[in-house]
């Protein structure tokens, strides 16, 4: 990983760019996959599963029977290791409900909002080289507990057109009512739209890779609600002389190996800590089953070293990782200085891992600087907040004069009437 000595603050911004893409050859691509699955539906689908997927499926819904096969074909240990996962993120997100009190804005004037469920809403679980049935949990268990009443599950079959049996016991644990054997854009589209056999949802939640995203945002346009427009994976580290360098090491390479266009990025007061960790990388990496991978996204990443602390706060929020990890003796301190960051790992003993699987924060977390406006999922992610509020006569009486006021100020003379009639002034 390169090491950059104290970069101007000016250069920050352009060091922290993330790989670009060409956007424009994919969007035209996903636009007519979207185009070919609104008007022609399943048989759309069923095609392109030929084409991406290589395998002509009879159905694309999963039968009760792989349903029930897949819960066989998990070894124990792993039904263990999703069952611990499951109950801290249900008792991590079980805690975001909101009490949301009436408030008396004046006598006689009651507001309040409620928590209403989305009905529907559309999972993308990604397939492929990774199997991503921990964001089956990140995903379906939220929405269970908001209570959303149809959670459609699209994820890609493999050559033998079968989903991997892990999805498919996680999918059963969180209460998927609906699962189909459907990938890439053409998933997308299909929740967005509906199909003769998949029904329309009304958000679309999930990470996927260039054609995934360029979906769901194009569906965004079109009415679609989306979790948030999400791109390759980030980390940075921020790491001190304490922070042992082979824990920094194996944290950069955990995220450098989600793909090749994964950034990661270390950041220090010293240069002595940057080369540490450099050794332990090039000790690390040749390890990895998928260090091509990793060794790809270390090309696209670096390390910085800073002359104080609160320039590496000033670089990390002008960064605005998806994952960050301070790795500092003074962790505490420096967490009360973070403004923009997906989600923090504080302490020797918080890897990124932790909050990948199992201690029960989301993984689905905003990436290429999205930070800056963004929230990772929450419970929050699958409602809609309501608003209601009742006046009696009295409680409209405070305000008669105010509203009487602005609306015939904005010239909207019925507005106005709508209040002078109830108050028994014309
Ligand atoms: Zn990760």
């Amino acid at each position: 990983m390169r090491i950059i000595q104290n970069p101007a603050p000016d250069t920050w911004a352009t060091l922290g760019k993330r790989a670009l893409i060409d956007t424009a050859t994919i969007e035209a691509r996903v636009s007519d996959i979207l185009e070919n699955v609104r008007t022609r539906g399943d048989e759309a689908l069923l095609a392109y599963g030929e084409q991406f997927d290589g395998i002509r499926l009879d159905s694309l819904r999963v039968s009760e029977a792989e349903l029930a096969e897949a819960a066989d074909l998990v070894p124990d240990k792993l039904k263990a290791a999703i069952q611990t996962a499951y109950h801290n993120i249900e008792t991590f997100h079980q805690g975001q409900r909101e009490a949301l009190a009436p408030v008396e804005v004046m006598p006689g004037i009651r507001c309040w909002r409620k928590s209403v469920a989305i009905e529907r809403v559309g999972l993308y679980i990604p397939g492929g080289s990774a199997p991503l049935f921990s964001t089956v949990l990140m995903l379906g268990i939220p929405a269970k507990i908001a209570g959303c009443s149809e959670l459609v599950l699209c994820s890609p079959p493999n050559k033998v057109g079968k989903l991997h049996p892990a999805i498919l016991y996680a999918a059963q644990l969180v209460g998927a009512t609906h699962i189909y054997k459907v990938g890439g854009a053409q998933a997308i589209a299909a929740m967005g739209y509906g199909t003769e056999s998949i029904p329309q949802a009304y958000k679309i939640f999930g990470p996927g890779n260039q054609y995934v995203t360029t979906a769901k945002t194009l569906l965004a346009k079109r009415g679609v609600a989306i979790d948030m427009p999400a791109g390759p994976s980030e980390l940075a580290v921020i790491a001190d002389k304490q922070f042992d360098p082979a824990f920094a090491a194996a944290d950069l390479l955990s995220q450098a190996e989600h793909g090749p266009d994964s950034q990661v990025v270390l950041i220090t007061t010293t240069q002595a800590v940057a080369e540490a960790v450099n050794q332990a990388l090039n000790e690390q990496l040749p390890l990895l089953p998928r260090h091509e991978v990793a060794r790809q996204a270390l090309q696209n990443s670096f390390a910085v070293v800073l002359p104080s602390w609160e320039e590496v706060m000033r670089f990390s929020n002008t960064y605005a990782p998806e994952h960050l990890i301070i790795g500092t003796a003074n962790w505490e301190a420096l967490a009360e200085q973070v403004i923009n960051a997906g989600s923090v790992f504080l302490g020797n003993y918080a890897p990124e891992s932790a909050g990948d699987y199992a201690s029960g924060t989301n993984h689905t977390l905003p990436t290429n600087g999205a930070a800056k406006a963004f929230s990772g999922v929450s419970l929050d992610s699958f409602f809609k907040k309501i608003t209601f509020q009742h006046l009696s006569h009295q409680g409209l009486s405070h305000i008669a004069e105010a509203v009487e006021t602005m609306a015939a100020a904005e010239e909207l003379e019925a507005h106005r009437r709508a209040v002078s009639l109830r108050m028994g002034r014309s």
